[in-house]
């Protein structure tokens, strides 16, 4: 009878959680996706370790130094190309991706987003976007509180590339922050010599430490540098179908030492 109760009190809780559990099961959601270089995992690998959940206390808010170009201060989008609405001071994912004017190389960048509360989330679907840098590289925006998904698409993830370090996500519907670090790659002769390298603090806590991103972001497989890869590029922010609210986006463009 215990053992009887026990396998019921599973079944049901299998039931309970199955539609955040949906793409984590002990099947691969992508089959035949090639491993990962440097990785012992395949692209979008379910199978791969969750990364370990870190309380943290959500949205570190940090006011645009004096030397920052100001993205977003809750105003307006003239920083920007496309068509993203404005409504109380927060800017809400809308169709077309956002991109800014102004193209970057080395940057750093903060940004503040919220999944809003009570969207049904599942997997990749109902609380997606992105940053991507220099037009070209994806940190993921997401819901992972809860949430379950691919650990390379969840977010703070490189996606694609890798997941985040660990993960201090905190509800969905309260603030929280990305600080990025980008280096931009270097090229020689038309050729990448030197991989784009970025460091991203999620509320505050590190996911990435200088990880040196493979290629421009891929779905379903490996990614490498194209030739003549451009010197600057924008930032946009993804539209994927989900009104994800931003907040408070600067950018500072790094220059060299000594300089
Ligand atoms: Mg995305």
């Amino acid at each position: 009878m215990k053992y009887l109760t026990a396998a019921l009190t599973i079944s049901f809780a299998s039931l309970l959680f199955a539609d955040h559990h949906t793409e984590q099961t002990t099947k691969k959601l992508y089959a035949d996706t090639p491993v990962i270089p440097g990785s012992t995992y395949t692209v979008h690998d379910t199978t791969r370790p969750q990364p370990r959940k870190v309380e943290s206390t959500g949205a570190v808010t940090i006011s645009a130094p004096s030397d920052a170009l100001v993205l977003f201060d809750g105003t307006d989008t003239k920083a920007w190309n496309g068509d993203w609405r404005v409504e109380e001071g927060i800017l809400i994912a809308s169709p077309g991706a956002l991109t800014t004017k102004e193209h970057f190389r080395d940057c750093q960048i903060h940004l503040e987003f919220r999944v809003p509360a009570g969207r049904e989330i599942m997997g990749q679907k109902g609380g997606n976007s992105g940053i991507f840098i220099m037009g070209k590289y994806e940190i993921q925006v997401g819901e992972s509180h809860t949430n379950v998904t691919y650990p390379d698409g969840q977010a703070g993830a490189v996606y694609g590339q890798t997941p985040p370090l660990v993960n201090p996500a905190t509800p969905q519907g309260e603030w929280q922050s990305y600080d990025i670090i980008f280096k931009a790659p270097v090229s020689k002769d038309g050729k990448v010599v030197t991989p784009a390298e970025v460091t991203v603090l999620f509320n505050g806590v590190a996911v990435q430490a200088g990880f040196r991103i493979q290629g421009p972001t891929k779905h379903k497989t490996t990614t490498s540098y194209p030739e003549n890869h451009p010197e600057k590029g924008p930032i946009f922010l993804q539209w994927h179908k989900d009104p994800i609210e931003y907040r408070n986006i600067w950018v500072r463009p790094l220059g060299k030492y000594d300089q």
